[in-house]
């Protein structure tokens, strides 16, 4: 079932999205999404606020800013996650992916995160399951596929996660028996077995050493290939290493995030517009 499929009518769409079964989904001509003038809040407290960017296919957008300017607020109302847990979080502007409101009325959150995939700090394989199972355990929670399908949906997953020939040996053993950054490429393998339009990713290097960092970013210049791809992350060499476009937030006085500058990484770094990204990227503060 594809989002046009659940929102009949469904307003401003401009690009049709490819059929889920079709064996090219999530490569012809990539995935994007438009952000219009999103705000989000905890309660009555505002976030963010007036964020709009456009989102490109098949590339890689990196989110940056000092701690608590809403980078993380901001990618969670990617997916609709930010809804997620406090029961009176929300979101108001609009969030497109291929052209579709992602918050609109008859669309369902579970199904969006299905289509916006996310990868966490933190990386959080299921404990008490297999490499195997974690690979898969979103795909069996859908559906009842067979043995085959499943074997290849793991070769295939942890292959593109760059874990496979890490891991083929022992397929059977826990997730949690993994180095952290071979358990941040399993979170991205399962990811990748939902078949993800885009893929969203808030600080995936934070908890890990150089070379998993490493690992990580090569596979994200790797991926962006097939996949669109948003990254937070606190470490602007990260950004430039990774990001064709980059964001700055920044939060004021009033302690609201807002989106300062963005455009691509090169330019952002290089010769910003906005003297407050100068200062930033300068180190003259966060
Ligand atoms: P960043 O990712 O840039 O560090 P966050 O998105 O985590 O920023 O936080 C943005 C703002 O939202 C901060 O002022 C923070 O205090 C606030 N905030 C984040 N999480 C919560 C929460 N669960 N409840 C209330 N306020 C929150």
């Amino acid at each position: 079932m594809t989002m046009s499929e659940q929102v009949p009518g469904t307003h401003n769409a401009t690009q049709p999205v490819p059929d889920r079964n079709n064996a090219t989904t999530g490569t012809a001509g990539g995935h994007w999404m438009q952000v219009r003038d999103v705000a989000a809040y905890y309660g009555d407290r505002m976030a963010i606020s007036e964020i709009s960017m456009t989102i490109k296919p098949r590339s890689t957008t990196a989110i940056i800013g000092p701690s608590g300017c809403g980078k993380s607020t901001f990618i969670r109302c990617l997916n609709r996650m930010h809804e997620v847990g406090l029961g009176n979080n929300r979101v108001t502007g609009s969030v497109l992916l291929d052209g579709h409101d992602i918050y609109g009325r008859s669309i369902d959150p579970v199904q969006v995160r299905r289509y916006i995939g996310m990868v966490f700090q933190r990386p959080n394989p299921f404990p008490s399951m297999s490499i195997y199972d974690n690979v898969v355990a979103g795909i069996k929670l859908t559906r009842s596929p067979s043995r085959t399908e499943l074997d290849e949906t793991v070769e295939r997953c942890l292959n593109q996660a760059a874990l496979w020939d890490e891991v083929k040996d022992k397929l059977k053993a826990s997730g949690a028996s993994l180095s952290g950054g071979q358990q941040q490429r399993l979170c991205i393998a399962r990811s990748l077995a939902m078949q993800p339009h885009v893929l969203l990713m808030d600080e995936p290097c934070s908890a890990l050493d150089p070379i998993a960092t490493y690992k990580i970013e090569t596979l994200i210049n790797e991926l962006k290939r097939q996949y669109t791809i948003v990254i937070v992350t606190h470490n602007m060499q990260q950004a430039s290493r990774v990001a064709d476009e980059t964001a700055f937030f920044l939060a004021g006085e009033e302690r609201i995030g807002k989106l300062v500058e963005f455009g691509p990484t090169n330019q952002l770094f290089t010769n910003p517009t906005d003297p407050r990204t100068e200062a930033y990227i300068t180190g003259r503060f966060g």
